[in-house]
């Protein structure tokens, strides 16, 4: 039976760079074999315009029938006045946290051919191929009593709780210790154990879930030298799993030590593989409807959902290989661009894949 994907384009560049990945998509049904049936809907901004709010009921229904969803970006200068409560990103709040998507995967590769994007030494990032996964749904971003409360002699305290239970740690350890399965079965585990509680039982419960994965190494590091590790030595990790805002910060520093926030894939998981897929940038409505978007970290996406949701492991390498040979053979999008290469627009990179991937 065929697996169901919810194509949830969004806004701005987010039609463009879709548009791509479902030619990907599409080529690896008709020439390879996949078979995957498509549904979309609107979020975001698009789906106020269309219905007054960011999250209509509709996209839910399928989103919540689809085996993984496929989404774009949402945002954009005309809906920033909005009152907060329907603002497209608010879309993007409801949809994971509708779907329980407790974990995210935001990988940080940087392909040998990009290597001078980075603001860091090419032998230090060269190569880099790490993998954060971060815990989404708990901890101080989620954590009650939290607010801002005027003290006896009416000074003002803002508090918040950082919270974990056991259920919530030891899942997206299982999640984590999963993915290293795929990979090179290293896991290092981020926490601040010497001074919070919270962190203290982070790592306990690690260590109890890695007796359920022998084959993988398991090591423990403070935040503040892991954010020191990130760029200093990037290539030593393999998989990191952190809390919910060490990894909101270390994953954008990893980002950035590829230098080019267009090639980057993420994804968000529940508890049964179940995932959402996205570039990690927004919409960028500044170059939006000029077919000058880089489609690849939206067609990556596709690459990890193939791997991570839909079980199609080899249809993923396909992707990744296609891709890695267009890199090889010079084609850039303008936000990747260098002397001597090829500035291509949107569509003809998507075009390149497509290419790559039959030849
Ligand atoms: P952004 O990621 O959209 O853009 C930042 C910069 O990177 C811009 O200069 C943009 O042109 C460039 N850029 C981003 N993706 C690119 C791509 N694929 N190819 C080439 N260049 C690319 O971030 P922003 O400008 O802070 O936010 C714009 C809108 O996106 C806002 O409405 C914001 O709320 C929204 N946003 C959405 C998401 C999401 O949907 N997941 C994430 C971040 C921001």
């Amino acid at each position: 039976m065929s697996k169901k994907v919810a194509v949830l384009p969004g806004d701005g560049i987010g039609q463009e760079i879709v548009a791509e990945a479902i030619k990907v998509l599409n080529v690896l049904q008709s020439d390879f074999g996949l078979s995957v049936e498509t549904e979309n809907g609107l979020i975001g901004g698009a789906a106020y315009d269309a219905h007054g709010t960011p999250l209509p009921d509709q996209t839910m229904d399928i989103a919540r029938e689809a085996d993984a969803v496929l989404l774009g970006a949402v945002g954009g200068y005309q809906w920033e006045s909005l009152d907060i409560a329907v603002r497209p990103e608010k879309g993007l709040l409801g949809i994971r946290a509708g779907l329980g998507l407790f974990s995210n995967l935001r990988p940080a590769i940087l392909y040998p051919q990009l290597a001078s994007a980075s603001t860091l030494r090419e032998d230090v990032v060269s190569g880099l191929d790490l993998m954060i996964v971060r815990e989404l749904t708990g901890g101080i971003y989620f954590g009650q009593p939290r607010g801002i409360r005027t003290l006896e002699g009416g000074e003002r305290q803002g508090f918040n709780t950082l919270v974990y239970a056991e259920h919530e740690i030891e899942r997206i350890g299982r999640s984590a210790f999963e993915i290293a399965m795929k990979r090179d079965k290293r896991i290092t585990s981020v926490d601040k154990a010497n001074v919070l509680e919270s962190t203290e039982l982070w790592r306990e419960v690690m260590e109890r879930v890695a007796k359920d994965y022998p084959e993988v190494e398991l090591s423990h590091m403070y935040v503040d030298n892991a954010a020191m590790q990130l760029v200093r030595a990037p290539k030593q990790f393999d998989v990191m799993v952190t809390t919910n805002m060490f990894g909101d910060i270390l994953s954008d520093c990893a980002a950035m030590l590829t230098g080019s926030i267009g090639m980057l894939p993420s994804a968000s998981l529940d508890a049964n593989g179940k995932g959402m897929y996205e570039p990690i940038h927004g919409s960028a409505p500044d170059i939006a409807g000029q077919n000058i978007a880089n489609p690849l970290a939206t067609i990556l996406s596709v690459s990890m959902m193939l791997r991570y949701s839909l079980d199609e492991a080899e249809m993923a390498d396909r992707i990744d290989r296609a891709v890695d040979s267009v890199l090889d053979g010079g084609l850039r999008t303008r936000d990747i661009h260098s002397d001597g290469m090829q500035e291509v627009s949107c569509s003809a990179m998507g075009d390149a894949v497509v290419a790559a991937l039959c030849s």
